[in-house]
C-alpha cells in the first residue's frame, strides 16, 4: 500500500481496526483473569512443513500471547495418520485450559480435513468450521463464526453502521468465506445475492450491489466498471503473483486501481481483511472462554 492509499479516506484500514480490536480483547482477557481467575487458551495444531502454514501458526501464537492468553502449539510430522491426528485433537478437547482449537489447513492428503474439523468440540471450534457452528449460524443460534467473514462484517459495520436493507453481493460460495459471509449479511437484514463460477453476467449482478464481498481467488477479477458508484467493496482475495526473478506480490480479487475510482469505500489487499482474520480468531477464543463462565462481554466484541 502506498502512502497515498493509506491517507485516502475511501480506504478501509483493516490493520488499524484489527489493532484496536486486539486492544479491546486484551482488556477483556485482563478482566477475565482478574474477576474469574481464567486465562483463555488457544491450541494450534500444525501437521507437516508447509512454509505459509508455519508463518500463520507462528503469527497466531504470537498474537495469542500478546493479548494475554495462553498458546499451545502441537507440531506433527507430514506422515501423521488421520487416526493419530484425531487422537491428538482429543487432548485439547478435554483440557479445561484450552478454550479454542484450530488445526491449520491444508493438512496432508492422507487426512480428511472435514473429519478433523468435526472432531473438534464445537464450543472450542474457533475457526467456526464445524458443521454444528455452520448450523448455528444458519439458524440464528449462538455459535462460533468463521474468522475472515466475521472480520469483514466488523469492517462493514464500522464503515456503514446499520446494514439493514442494503443489497450485498458475495462472490464465492466456499464454506469458509462465501457462505458464512452471506449468512452474516442476511442476519444483518441485507438482501443477499451469492455469486459463483456458474453465475450468468456477474458484472450485472455486482452493479446492483451496495456491498460487494469478493472471495474468489482470481487476481483483480472485479473491475471498477462492474461497481455501482459509491459501493462498499471488501476484497478477501489473497493471490500470490510470481514475477520475474522469483519476486512475488499479493493481488486481491478486485482491481484496486479501477475499483477505488468508483467505490465509496474499499479494502486494500495488504492491510485490509487479512489482519482481521487473526484478530477474530483471538476474539473467538476469548468469547469461548467467557461463555463457558457465563461472563458478559464488553460492547463491540
Ligand atoms: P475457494 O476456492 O474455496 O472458493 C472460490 C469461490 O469463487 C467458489 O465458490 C467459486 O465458485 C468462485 N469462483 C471461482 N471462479 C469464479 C468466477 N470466474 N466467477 C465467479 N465466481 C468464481 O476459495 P476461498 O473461499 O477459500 O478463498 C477465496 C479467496 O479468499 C482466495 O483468494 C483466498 O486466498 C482468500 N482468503 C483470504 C483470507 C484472508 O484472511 N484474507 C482467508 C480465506 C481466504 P464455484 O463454487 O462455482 O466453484
Amino acid at each position: 500500500m502506498s502512502d497515498r492509499t493509506l491517507t485516502d479516506p475511501k480506504v478501509i484500514d483493516g490493520k488499524a481496526f484489527a489493532a484496536k480490536l486486539r486492544e479491546k480483547i486484551a482488556r477483556q482477557v485482563k478482566a477475565l483473569k482478574e474477576q474469574h481467575g481464567i486465562t483463555p487458551g488457544l491450541a494450534v495444531v500444525l501437521v507437516g512443513e508447509d512454509p505459509a502454514s508455519k508463518v500463520y501458526v507462528r503469527n497466531k501464537g504470537e498474537q495469542t500471547k500478546e493479548s494475554g492468553m495462553a498458546s499451545f502449539e502441537h507440531k506433527l510430522p507430514t506422515t501423521t495418520t488421520q487416526a493419530e491426528l484425531l487422537a491428538l485433537i482429543d487432548q485439547p478437547n478435554k483440557d479445561p485450559k484450552v478454550n479454542g482449537i484450530l488445526c491449520q489447513l491444508p493438512v496432508p492428503k492422507q487426512i480428511d480435513p472435514q473429519a478433523i474439523i468435526n472432531a473438534i468440540d464445537p464450543d472450542k471450534d474457533v475457526d467456526g468450521f464445524h458443521v454444528v457452528n455452520a448450523g448455528r449460524l444458519a439458524t440464528g443460534g449462538q455459535g462460533l463464526v468463521p474468522c475472515t467473514p466475521y472480520g469483514c462484517l466488523l469492517l462493514l459495520k464500522d464503515r456503514l453502521g446499520d446494514l439493514a436493507g442494503k443489497h450485498a453481493v458475495v462472490i464465492g460460495r466456499s464454506n469458509i468465506v462465501g457462505k458464512p459471509m452471506a449468512q452474516l449479511l442476511l442476519n444483518e437484514s441485507c438482501t443477499v445475492t451469492i455469486a459463483h463460477s456458474r453465475t450468468r453476467d456477474l458484472p450485472a449482478e455486482v452493479r446492483r450491489a451496495d456491498i460487494v464481498v469478493a472471495a474468489v481467488g482470481r487476481p483483480e477479477m472485479v473491475k471498477g466498471d462492474w461497481l455501482k458508484p459509491g459501493a462498499t467493496v471488501i476484497d478477501v482475495g489473497t493471490n500470490r503473483i510470481m514475477g520475474e526473478g522469483g519476486n512475488s506480490h499479493l493481488a486481491g480479487d478486485v482491481d484496486f486501481a479501477s475499483a477505488s475510482a468508483v467505490a465509496g469505500a474499499i479494502t486494500p489487499v495488504r492491510g485490509g481483511v487479512g489482519p482481521m482474520t487473526i484478530a477474530c480468531l483471538i476474539r473467538n477464543t476469548m468469547v469461548s472462554a467467557a461463555r463457558r463462565e457465563g461472563y458478559e462481554l464488553a460492547e463491540g466484541l
